[in-house]
Order: C-alpha cells, then sequence, then structure tokens
C-alpha cells in the first residue's frame, strides 16, 4: 500500500500527473521488480512514462534504445525539466562533438544520470560497452521494438544489435519492450530476439473505437478527395501518399482547389518541414499531404480524418497512421482508396531485394488486399490480424466501417467451407491461399503441375465459384480460427482443431462476398468513356457547335482549329461561365480561352440563365496543368531547337509518344514553333500542300488525310505539319 503512494507521489512530482493511465502503474511496478517487461500499447496510450518513471526512482542508469533519433533530444529536454540537474538525462548519437561525450562519460561515471537514450548504430561500440559495464545500469528499454522482426513494418537490422549489446554487458539487466504495432509473429520475434521468454506481459486493446474506416474505389479520387475534404470544412486531417512526387500533385490540387494544404515529405529541407508541422498544428493549413515520414512524434489531438490516397505497404503501417485520427477521443474518418494496381506497382518495388525479404513484403501486402477486398466489419478484421478477438454485435465501435453500415447479403456456405478445408488437408497444409484457390477452380499453373495436384480427385471441385468467392472464403475462415497462417512459412494455410472438428461435423456458415473494385473501376472507366461520345446538355452542344461554325467563317478557319470536340462536349456537361473555368475543360489552355473563349462563355451564361440550369459547380475540380513539368520542359527543349527526337528520349519517350505531347501541349492552346525541325525533314512546297490541305478539310483527321494524299506522307509527317498549322492558326 505505501509502495503505491510512493509511485502515485512520484508520478506527481516529476510528471505533474494525479493519475495513471491504463496498465502505467501496474508495468512501472514489473520493471521496478526486475521482471522483464513486455508492453503493447498503442501510439499515444502512455509507454513512455513506463520507461521513465522506474527510471528515475531506480539506482542506477536505465538505457533506453529508440530508432528516432530526432526524438531523443526532445525526450531528454522533457525529463531534465523535471528536475535540477541536467546531468539527469543523456542521449548518445552521432551528433555529439567529443566535448559533449565526454561530459556524457563523467556524468554517467559519477551515477549522476539516470536515464541514457542510446541510437541503435552506437549500442555495440567496444568503448561504450567498457563503460556501461563499469557503471551501474538499472534496466535496458526497447521503445518502438518491433524494429526488432523483419515481420514488422519498420525492419532495422541495428536492432538485432541489442542482444548482442546486453550479452556484453554481461549482467542480469530486466528488459523492457515497448511498442505500439505488433502482430503475434512480431510479437514472438522480440521475445525470442531478445531473450525474454519468461516476461510480463501487458497488452492494451488496439480497438480504437472512435474511429471509422473506410475503404473507396480509387476512381477519380482528386474529385473524391476535394469532395470528402470539402464537406470537413476547417477540419485538420492527413492524406499519405507513397511518393514525394505525389505528395506535391496532390497537395497543389487541393490549393488550386481553394483548401488550405501543405506537402511533407523527406526530399523538403528541415526548416520547411518544421514550418508545415507549425503551420498544421497552428491550424494555419488545414491539410497535411504527406509521406509516411510525417506523423512520428506529431500529437495533434483533434485530426479529423487520414486520408490513404494510395495503399500503404502493410496493415502495421495502415493502424500507426490511421491512429493518428481522433486522438481526443472524437471523431475520426479513416479513408483509404484502393485500386489493385498500386499494389502490382508495390509488388515491383520489391523486385531485386533477398528472396526472403520479397516474401515477406507480398505476405504483407496480400494482407492489405485482404483487408481492402474483404466485406466483413474491417474493424474486425484489423484487431484479428494484431491477435485481438472483437465481436461484431457488442464490442466497443460496433457499425463504425463502411462494411458495418452497409452490410452486404450473407449467404449459406456451409458446404463450400467443408470443402475449402477439406482440400486445404489434401494438399497436405503446404500451400498458401492463392495456390488452393488455383486447386479448387482447377487453374492448371505451373506450380500445380509440378505437385501432380492437377491429377487428384479433389481437383477442380469448386469450379462452380470463382476465385474473388474462395479468397472471401478464406479470409473469413481465417477470422472464424478454422484455419491459420503459418508465417514462417510465409502464410501457407493449416488448419486449426476447429477446423478439423468443421469437417467432422460442418455447421451453418454465414459467408459474405468481397468487394469487386475492379468491377468498380471497369464500369466507372465505361461511362467516362461513353460520355467522351455524348455531352450531357445535347441542346446546348449544338448551339456550340454553330457557334463555333460562325466564328470559323469570320476568322477564315476550320472549326476544329477553334476548339476540338471533346471541348465542346465538356462544355455541354459542365457550364463553364468565367475565363477561369473555361480553361479548366479539357484541350483549352490560356491561349485559347482568350482567344475564342469570349462568345462561348456569353453564350453558355444566357443558357444558363434562360433555361434555369444549375451547374455542378461544387463537383467541377481544377487539375493542376497536367504533367506540367513535362510541358515546360519540352517548350523549352523546342525554343532551343533540340532535335524532337533528342527532346523525345531524354523525356523516356519513343518518337510517336512524344508527337502525341506535342499534340497535347498544342491542342491545349500553348502555340510552338516546330520549323526549325519540319524543314529538315520535308521540302517547303509539301508542308504547304499539307497545311493547305487542312485549310480546307472538314476535320482534322489523320486518317482522312492519309487517304487523301493516297500514303504520298507518313502519319508522322502529316501529324507534324497538323501541329504547326493548330499552332498558327489555333493558339
Ligand atoms: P506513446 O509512446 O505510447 O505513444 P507517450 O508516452 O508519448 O505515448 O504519451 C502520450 C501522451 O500521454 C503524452 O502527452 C503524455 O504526456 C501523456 N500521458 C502519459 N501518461 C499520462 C498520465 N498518467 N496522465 C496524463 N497524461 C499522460
Ligand atoms: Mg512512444
Amino acid at each position: 500500500m505505501k509502495e503505491n503512494l510512493d509511485l502515485s507521489a512520484h508520478l506527481k512530482k516529476f510528471f505533474g500527473f494525479s493519475n495513471f493511465k491504463g496498465e502505467q502503474e501496474l508495468i512501472i511496478k514489473s520493471v521496478l521488480d526486475g521482471q522483464d517487461t513486455f508492453v503493447i500499447m498503442p501510439t499515444g496510450g502512455g509507454k513512455s512514462l513506463t520507461y521513465q518513471l522506474p527510471a528515475l526512482i531506480s539506482e542506477g542508469t536505465a538505457i533506453v534504445i529508440s530508432p528516432l533519433i530526432a526524438l531523443m533530444k526532445n525526450q531528454v529536454d522533457s525529463i531534465r525539466g523535471f528536475v535540477e540537474n541536467d546531468g539527469i538525462a543523456h542521449f548518445m548519437n552521432s551528433s555529439l562533438n567529443k566535448t559533449e561525450q565526454n561530459r556524457v562519460r563523467t556524468d554517467l561515471r559519477e551515477g549522476t544520470t539516470k536515464i541514457l537514450y542510446v541510437a541503435p548504430e552506437s549500442l555495440t561500440k567496444e568503448e561504450n560497452i567498457e563503460l556501461f559495464k563499469s557503471i551501474k545500469i538499472s534496466f535496458v528499454a526497447v521503445d518502438e521494438a518491433h524494429c526488432i522482426s523483419e515481420w514488422g513494418h519498420d525492419f532495422r537490422p541495428e536492432y538485432r544489435r541489442i542482444k548482442e549489446m546486453i550479452k556484453g554487458i554481461n549482467k542480469d539487466i530486466p528488459v523492457m519492450a515497448l511498442t505500439a504495432t505488433a502482430t503475434p509473429k512480431v510479437q514472438q520475434d522480440i521475445m525470442k530476439n531478445l531473450g525474454m521468454a519468461d516476461a510480463k506481459s501487458f497488452k492494451a486493446s488496439f480497438n480504437r473505437s472512435n474511429l471509422f474506416y473506410e475503404v473507396r474505389a480509387k476512381i477519380n479520387p482528386e474529385k473524391q478527395l476535394i469532395k470528402f475534404i470539402r464537406e470537413r470544412e476547417g477540419k485538420s486531417g492527413i492524406i499519405y501518399c507513397l511518393s514525394r512526387k505525389k505528395v506535391e500533385e496532390i497537395a497543389e490540387v487541393l490549393q488550386v482547389n481553394g483548401i488550405k494544404a501543405a506537402p511533407y515529405h523527406a526530399g523538403l529541407d528541415a526548416g520547411t518541414r518544421a514550418r508545415c508541422q507549425d503551420m498544421f498544428l497552428m491550424e494555419e493549413v488545414d491539410v497535411i499531404v504527406a509521406t509516411i515520414a510525417f506523423g512520428m512524434g506529431i500529437d495533434k489531438p483533434d485530426v479529423r480524418f487520414v486520408i490513404h490516397y494510395d495503399m500503404p505497404k502493410s496493415l502495421e503501417g495502415y493502424y500507426q497512421e490511421t491512429g493518428r485520427a481522433g486522438r481526443d477521443g472524437g471523431e475520426g474518418h479513416c479513408l483509404a482508396f484502393y485500386d489493385y494496381k498500386d499494389i502490382e506497382k508495390l509488388e515491383k518495388f520489391t523486385a531485386g531485394k533477398p528472396i526472403s525479404e520479397q516474401e515477406i513484403a507480398r505476405a504483407l501486402l496480400n494482407e492489405v488486399v485482404a483487408y481492402a477486398e474483404t466485406a466483413m466489419s474491417r474493424r474486425k478484421f484489423l484487431l484479428h490480424y494484431f491477435g485481438e478477438e472483437w465481436d461484431e454485435a457488442t464490442g466497443d465501435g460496433v457499425n463504425m466501417d463502411d462494411n458495418m453500415v452497409n452490410p452486404k447479403e450473407r449467404v449459406e456456405a456451409k458446404e463450400e467451407i467443408k470443402l475449402l478445408l477439406e482440400t486445404i488437408q489434401n494438399v497436405k497444409e503446404k500451400f498458401k491461399g492463392r495456390y488452393v484457390v488455383d486447386v479448387l477452380t482447377g487453374v492448371q499453373t505451373s506450380a500445380i503441375k509440378s505437385s501432380k495436384h492437377e491429377q487428384a480427385a479433389f481437383f477442380g471441385l469448386g469450379k462452380h465459384h470463382d476465385s474473388k468467392y474462395w479468397n472471401a472464403a478464406i479470409r473469413q475462415t481465417l477470422v472464424a480460427g478454422f484455419i491459420k497462417k503459418n508465417i514462417e512459412a510465409y502464410g501457407t494455410l493449416e488448419l486449426t482443431d476447429s477446423g478439423k472438428a468443421f469437417i467432422a461435423k460442418p455447421e451453418s456458415f454465414m459467408l459474405i462476398k468481397d468487394h469487386d473494385y475492379d468491377k468498380l473501376v471497369e464500369d466507372a472507366n465505361a461511362v467516362v468513356n461513353q460520355k467522351g461520345g455524348a455531352a450531357g446538355d445535347e441542346k446546348l452542344l449544338k448551339m456550340l457547335k454553330d457557334l463555333r461554325r460562325k466564328l470559323g467563317k469570320q476568322k477564315n478557319l476550320p472549326p476544329f482549329v477553334i476548339f476540338q470536340d471533346p471541348s465542346l462536349e465538356e462544355m455541354a456537361t459542365q457550364y463553364p461561365i468565367t475565363n477561369e473555368e473555361l480553361t479548366n475543360i479539357v484541350g483549352v489552355g490560356m491561349g485559347k480561352a482568350t482567344k475564342f473563349g469570349k462568345q462561348f462563355i456569353e453564350l453558355i451564361k444566357q443558357y444558363v440563365a434562360d433555361n434555369g440550369i444549375e451547374r455542378p459547380q461544387d463537383m467541377v475540380v481544377k487539375s493542376v496543368a497536367n504533367k506540367a513539368s513535362n510541358k515546360i520542359a519540352i517548350i523549352q527543349g523546342i525554343d532551343r531547337k533540340v532535335p524532337l527526337s533528342d527532346l523525345a528520349k531524354s523525356r523516356g519517350l519513343t518518337d510517336e509518344e512524344f508527337v502525341t505531347e506535342l499534340e497535347n501541349v498544342v491542342y491545349s492552346g500553348t502555340r510552338i514553333n516546330i520549323d526549325y525541325y519540319i524543314n529538315d525533314v520535308l521540302d517547303e512546297d509539301h508542308i504547304e500542300e499539307i497545311f493547305d490541305y487542312f485549310r480546307e478539310a472538314e476535320s482534322d483527321s489523320i486518317d482522312s488525310a492519309l487517304e487523301e494524299f493516297d500514303e504520298d506522307y507518313s502519319e508522322e509527317e502529316l501529324r507534324l505539319v497538323r501541329l504547326k498549322f493548330m499552332s498558327e492558326l489555333g493558339n
């Protein structure tokens, strides 16, 4: 009892808090008892205090290992704030100069220092080990301990040296491991690697019941983003992208659409990054668009949404990142955009790495895919991944994900589940999900042929369902506990006891079919393509075409030089009524808008007023000049009269692609002069002949031109002169 009082008194004295949070007190007691202690607690749970407080009141020095060198100084400063003597806390990493190092060593020898933060790279330095041997070490705390495991999302090879260091000090010092994310496999790795099999474990629930999880097909994601953010005006949010380039792009798109956003990634200089963080904390910007470099150590309690523009590489990363939403317990919407193509891109990045690393990366990615495609409660799926059972009827956070709010129909699958489990048994529990699905659906892959399973009686018994169905069945039987993945074998499927019991005595099993995002994306593209042919407002389109014809006559220009059909069609859908809005229309650049736009805008304005039309204003998303950097580089190259094929090569394009790129530039209203090149490849009178043809032509079609000239000119020649023609007359 007395001890309790003491701990609370110390808590008050050093940290100014009156109560412990969660299991902090029990954890601290375990450490003070000299036990190996394992702490798994979500971000923000208050892990630091569980080693800082025992360190401050124990005899000797506690060594704290943390990978976040940038945060070490902060931590040390905050501890120094508790007491008079600065020597109480130090850090040891490569940033210290000789004098500073000596100061640290002296304080350690004199026993002044209670907490020493050590960077992973300094762990096994001979001189450090010698020093640690000569002083009293109270315990070693390993923060972010998941870094020990290759199966974590943030493996740091230096973390494997911790064991060596502890051995080197050669003392029976208690070890403490702390992490915010760890699957059961990673937990095992940590305990094994730190030799703390008998550790006392403290695991707080990972359930964040105030967070709402949602996954959407990545269709027109920028438009979805802007709509989502506009509906949450003034609220803080973070958008994660995988590449720096994407970060910059998205931040720009948001900015031009009137959203206060700033980019953040490791490629920006330290000053800019710090400024971004400050602006976010001070709410001068609402949205930070960032790579995963952002967020470590950020403690903004009222982040209202976290968006994954790209799917992350692992669910651990995903959970850590979404965990930054709603830390104050208030609203926190976690939205992710999913497209299987992104996963394939991520897989490609791992090529060239050692096989085992590739296998691990793929296994982690498969979990991400499973999460995205599943139609079961996302919270249930996530918590199961982290080794926690959660009841969707009674657990905290019911109806807080898209799948629970919009449940898909369930169908009886008793026979199918039995068949699935039997198939896993039949292939001797030696294969991964994909293989089992191929066996069920009767696909003769080379892997199947090499184990002769295509000749087995059970081959193809599940043909009456597709692979999507069987993948869903595997995921749901996993969560139901009928099968488990052997992680060491990169995810081969094995039966559990309850799985075997199910085969012996099958029961009702209501299966939910997965989402089919591929189909959604396909359908959406089909709609977009259709739209290419048909404008929203036929009547207006006709009026616009009339105007174009009239204007053409006046200026003695073929109509297609003024605006192309797709531009008019989009005008008849979006109803632009200002110059700025007009430039958002496909194929309309500043040049064209200024030269021809006025009458079109007036016509549309009149039409909108006359017919009382509600313009789809809020959904007009302004785009940043597409591939702006390509465009500028091309224009500059042409100004310098660089041969076109050299320019193409330097942009990584084929000649043909390059001409297409030029057409985009010219058709959106920029004037370029490629005479220096055309004059090289064509005679003057030939150029004139083609030029005159376009002046009289009905359309700018290259096929018609080829026909007209009976293939006297190549397609490329015709396209080049057409570029000259459009540039000189249209822009
Ligand atoms: P973690 O490392 O688990 O992510 P931190 O150790 O950084 O979490 O603590 C998160 C926040 O909780 C900090 O702002 C810390 O001051 C606060 N905190 C920790 N323990 C308590 C407590 N007992 N009472 C109030 N606040 C606490
Ligand atoms: Mg921490």
